[in-house]
Protein backbone atom coordinates (compact mmCIF):
# COMPACT_ATOMS: atom_id res chain seq x y z
CA UNK A 1 0.00 0.00 0.00
CA UNK A 2 2.48 2.37 1.09
CA UNK A 3 4.84 1.36 -2.28
CA UNK A 4 1.45 2.27 -4.33
CA UNK A 5 0.96 6.08 -2.77
CA UNK A 6 4.52 6.73 -3.31
CA UNK A 7 4.11 5.31 -7.29
CA UNK A 8 0.62 7.71 -7.03
CA UNK A 9 2.67 10.95 -5.12
CA UNK A 10 5.61 10.44 -7.78
CA UNK A 11 3.05 10.92 -11.05
CA UNK A 12 2.15 14.40 -10.70
CA UNK A 13 6.24 15.12 -10.35
CA UNK A 14 6.65 13.35 -13.41
CA UNK A 15 3.99 15.79 -14.89
CA UNK A 16 5.68 18.95 -13.68
CA UNK A 17 8.89 17.74 -15.05
CA UNK A 18 7.37 17.48 -18.69
CA UNK A 19 5.63 20.86 -18.16
CA UNK A 20 8.95 21.96 -17.25
CA UNK A 21 10.44 20.01 -20.13
CA UNK A 22 8.66 21.84 -22.53
CA UNK A 23 8.47 25.01 -20.69
CA UNK A 24 12.49 25.20 -21.35
CA UNK A 25 11.89 23.77 -24.98
CA UNK A 26 9.82 26.77 -25.98
CA UNK A 27 12.64 29.05 -24.02
CA UNK A 28 14.71 27.37 -26.46
CA UNK A 29 13.23 27.90 -29.21
CA UNK A 30 12.08 31.50 -28.85
CA UNK A 31 16.16 32.53 -27.73
CA UNK A 32 16.81 30.75 -30.82
CA UNK A 33 14.24 32.71 -32.97
CA UNK A 34 15.40 35.93 -30.99
CA UNK A 35 19.12 35.22 -32.15
CA UNK A 36 18.18 34.63 -36.02
CA UNK A 37 16.55 37.57 -36.12
CA UNK A 38 19.85 39.39 -34.48
CA UNK A 39 21.44 38.28 -37.66
CA UNK A 40 19.58 41.00 -39.22
CA UNK A 41 20.26 43.52 -37.01
CA UNK A 42 22.51 46.57 -38.21
CA UNK A 43 26.11 46.17 -37.38
CA UNK A 44 28.49 48.74 -37.09
CA UNK A 45 32.25 48.61 -37.17
CA UNK A 46 34.19 50.31 -35.22
CA UNK A 47 38.47 51.19 -35.49
CA UNK A 48 40.36 52.06 -33.17
CA UNK A 49 44.15 53.35 -33.40
CA UNK A 50 46.00 53.85 -30.54
CA UNK A 51 42.93 53.63 -28.43
CA UNK A 52 41.15 56.16 -30.21
CA UNK A 53 37.89 55.34 -31.48
CA UNK A 54 38.85 56.80 -35.50
CA UNK A 55 36.00 55.33 -37.54
CA UNK A 56 32.70 54.04 -37.09
CA UNK A 57 31.29 52.57 -40.78
CA UNK A 58 27.62 50.51 -40.95
CA UNK A 59 28.30 47.63 -42.65
CA UNK A 60 25.07 47.31 -44.39
CA UNK A 61 26.55 50.59 -46.39
CA UNK A 62 30.18 48.93 -47.34
CA UNK A 63 30.82 48.10 -50.40
CA UNK A 64 34.21 46.93 -50.62
CA UNK A 65 36.74 50.00 -49.92
CA UNK A 66 39.86 49.53 -47.88
CA UNK A 67 40.44 51.75 -45.19
CA UNK A 68 44.39 52.28 -43.91
CA UNK A 69 45.46 53.00 -40.52
CA UNK A 70 48.53 52.70 -38.71
CA UNK A 71 50.47 49.80 -40.60
CA UNK A 72 46.62 48.21 -41.41
CA UNK A 73 44.60 48.15 -44.32
CA UNK A 74 41.28 46.70 -43.24
CA UNK A 75 38.55 46.01 -45.75
CA UNK A 76 35.12 46.83 -45.36
CA UNK A 77 32.60 44.51 -47.03
CA UNK A 78 29.01 44.45 -46.47
CA UNK A 79 28.75 42.46 -43.26
CA UNK A 80 31.91 41.95 -42.56
CA UNK A 81 35.21 43.38 -42.05
CA UNK A 82 38.56 41.98 -42.48
CA UNK A 83 43.04 43.04 -42.74
CA UNK A 84 44.02 42.84 -46.02
CA UNK A 85 47.68 44.09 -45.51
CA UNK A 86 49.37 44.75 -42.51
CA UNK A 87 53.31 45.56 -41.08
CA UNK A 88 52.98 43.30 -38.16
CA UNK A 89 55.27 40.23 -37.76
CA UNK A 90 52.82 37.85 -36.96
CA UNK A 91 50.13 38.63 -39.27
CA UNK A 92 47.56 37.34 -36.36
CA UNK A 93 44.79 39.71 -37.71
CA UNK A 94 45.00 39.24 -41.28
CA UNK A 95 44.59 35.11 -40.52
CA UNK A 96 41.74 36.22 -38.30
CA UNK A 97 40.00 36.86 -41.77
CA UNK A 98 36.26 38.07 -41.70
CA UNK A 99 34.75 39.59 -38.67
CA UNK A 100 31.18 39.44 -39.25
CA UNK A 101 29.09 39.33 -36.14
CA UNK A 102 28.15 41.08 -33.12
CA UNK A 103 31.01 41.15 -30.96
CA UNK A 104 33.59 40.06 -33.07
CA UNK A 105 36.82 42.07 -32.37
CA UNK A 106 40.19 41.96 -33.74
CA UNK A 107 43.44 43.85 -31.94
CA UNK A 108 46.30 44.00 -34.37
CA UNK A 109 48.88 44.41 -31.27
CA UNK A 110 51.89 45.80 -33.06
CA UNK A 111 50.43 48.61 -35.36
CA UNK A 112 47.76 49.56 -32.52
CA UNK A 113 44.95 48.80 -34.52
CA UNK A 114 41.56 47.37 -33.06
CA UNK A 115 38.64 46.51 -35.17
CA UNK A 116 35.27 45.65 -33.01
CA UNK A 117 31.76 44.89 -34.80
CA UNK A 118 29.14 46.26 -33.11
CA UNK A 119 24.84 46.05 -33.14
CA UNK A 120 23.15 49.49 -33.27
CA UNK A 121 20.54 47.93 -32.00
CA UNK A 122 22.35 46.76 -29.16
CA UNK A 123 24.16 50.10 -28.42
CA UNK A 124 20.41 51.70 -28.26
CA UNK A 125 19.56 49.22 -25.67
CA UNK A 126 22.63 50.01 -23.66
CA UNK A 127 22.19 53.53 -23.88
CA UNK A 128 19.05 52.65 -22.38
CA UNK A 129 19.84 50.79 -19.55
CA UNK A 130 22.65 52.69 -18.59
ZN1 LIG B 1 48.62 42.41 -37.16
Amino acid sequence: MNLNSSKKRKLPLLKGDIILIASLCLLIVILFLCSFKGENEKLTAEIYFEGELIKTVALSECTGEEFTVGGCTLLLEKDSVSFTHSDCPDKLCIKRGKLKRKGDTMACVPEKVVAVIKSENKDDFHIATY
